[in-house]
């Protein structure tokens, strides 16, 4: 089914978008949230469980203090209030990778509340207020046999796996957030940016959004242009890339506009995106929080985390976002600008591992924003996720400062990494792709270009420098590419001045 759309900038003339982002985090525990199984990735289906996380009769829940450590952590990495008390409550429904027939959450008493993050897009920083951050269990996993989609419908079948029932989640919920009109989709995009790069800075998920190990839910809503109210939101479920955040925004901004502007009115329901099309599906109408019959958990004690241990934990916090960039620009070096595009593709990270590997502040901008995201813009992901890591492009870097590659081999090098043809240097070995060095091959192919081209010759020999491009190219061309062409320039000055 296709929709009307709106286009982006008739939506913006008649409204203003507000967004809530929800985002979970996996967390890297050892164990499950409220039991002893382990949380590896990619098990066997159903290896992973135990009469707690399959929600058997007379099964008592303890909980990981490693997982109330880390959402602790991760509230005050946030800026948020740390709760004195709070309990775990029970969200009843019914779904078969659910066993319990209801979620271990916290509803009412989330363990830290009310803080911000301040986030930058394009040079202006828009703070994100943060609503809550609470603990829950994730369900396990349907996988739906039979049908061309993998979806439920036209399936034949379904099986359950539940190794993932009762592994720790995090739920960090903005407040709406308004005001950024025509930079909504950035603003969306670049909060889940950040938020995955504290994560990992913080060290409690592996923060993988292609894994799933982060997902993030998008609502949003349009109100008439300068009214100040609320529109009737919609929810776009698991949106599993950063370009998806800023793509789903919107998308759904076109959609409700269209929506509004025939004179419809927005459901309020939960949305399907679909990655591959770019467009969003009607999945449920929403549920209200008073059809979950929220009651608090009573098999598990409540959380009451001294103010000595929450001291304790924010002296691990890392350094702090804002003053991060701040400080990075500085000792990188980088204009303005250029820190503006390395935070708005989302590669500070990865630029700060590369320089760490080895490379320069600058090589490292050049390769990550360049051909690596031109790269990860035709294959449709992350540059993150392309498969060629911060180490790699250090090491490329390397071998082109060495002068044992240069820019055009070094991109086939970065051919042979997405190809999995192994190292860098492995690469470099089994292609043949490293700048010959010997003085007397390079010499020799210097004499044929000139041979071959006597009329460019005797324009160099006429004081006419500029001509040596000609012979250079054709050296280079002999040579395979595998030549360091400002030596192969100053030979050809040598021989012809
Ligand atoms: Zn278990």
């Amino acid at each position: 089914m296709t929709e009307t759309l709106v286009a982006y900038d008739d939506v913006l003339a008649s409204y203003d978008p507000a967004m809530g982002l929800e985002v979970h985090v996996e967390l890297n525990t050892a164990s499950k949230m409220f039991c002893g199984c382990p949380t590896e990735f990619g098990a066997e289906p159903n290896t992973q469980v135990c009469p707690t996380c399959l929600g058997l009769p007379g099964a008592m829940p303890v909980v990981n203090g490693k997982a109330v450590e880390s959402a602790i952590r991760i509230g005050l990495a946030l800026n948020c209030e740390i709760a004195e008390w709070c309990r775990f409550a029970r969200k009843n429904y019914f779904y078969p990778d659910m066993p319990k027939n209801f979620q271990t959450s916290q509803y009412d008493e989330p363990i830290c509340f009310d803080g911000w993050m301040d986030v930058d897009v394009d040079g202006e920083t828009f703070r994100v207020e943060i609503e809550r951050a609470h603990m829950e269990e994730d369900t396990g996993k349907s996988l739906h046999v039979g049908g061309a989609t993998g979806r439920i419908h036209g399936a034949d079948h379904s099986l359950v796996d539940y190794n993932r029932a009762g592994i720790p989640l995090i739920e960090i919920v903005t407040k709406p957030i308004v005001g950024a009109g025509e930079k909504a989709p950035l603003v969306a995009r670049a909060y889940v940016a950040q938020l995955r790069d504290l994560i990992i800075a913080l060290g409690v998920s592996d923060a993988r959004m292609d894994q799933g190990s982060i997902r993030a839910d998008v609502n949003l809503s349009l109100s008439a242009k300068g009214s100040g109210t609320l529109g009737t939101r919609t929810e776009t479920k698991n949106v599993n890339s950063l370009r998806s955040v800023e793509r789903a925004v919107r998308y759904e901004m076109s959609r409700h506009a269209a929506v509004l502007e025939s004179g419809r009115t927005i459901l309020q329901e939960t949305r399907h995106w679909h990655e591959d099309t770019g467009v969003t599906t009607s999945g449920r109408e929403k549920s209200d929080a008073e059809d979950y019959r929220y009651f608090p958990e009573p098999d598990l004690v409540p959380v009451a985390p001294s103010r000595e241990w929450v001291e304790e934990l924010r002296a691990t916090l890392p350094e702090n976002p804002t003053q991060k960039r701040a400080r990075l620009q500085a000792e990188w070096g980088f204009s303005d600008l250029e820190m503006r595009d390395t935070v708005g593709a989302g590669a500070l990270l990865i630029v700060e591992q590369t320089i760490a590997a080895g490379a320069s502040p600058q090589a490292a901008r050049k390769w990550w924003l360049g051909e690596m995201a031109r790269r990860a813009n035709e294959a449709g992901v992350e540059v993150g996720e392309l498969g060629v890591t911060p180490v790699d492009v250090a090491r490329v870097q390397v071998l082109v400062d060495e002068g044992k590659l240069n820019d055009k081999l070094a991109r086939q090098v970065f051919d042979g990494l997405l190809a999995g043809e192994g190292t860098p240097d492995e690469i470099v070995a089994a292609r043949g792709l490293a700048i010959v060095s010997d003085e007397g091959a390079l010499s020799a192919a210097v004499d044929k270009a000139i041979a071959d081209n006597p009329d460019v010759a005797d324009k160099i020999r006429d004081g006419k420098v500029a001509a040596a491009g000609a012979l250079i190219g054709a050296v280079m061309k002999e040579m395979r590419g595998q030549a360091d062409a400002a030596r192969v320039r100053e030979l050809i000055l040598e021989k012809l001045t």
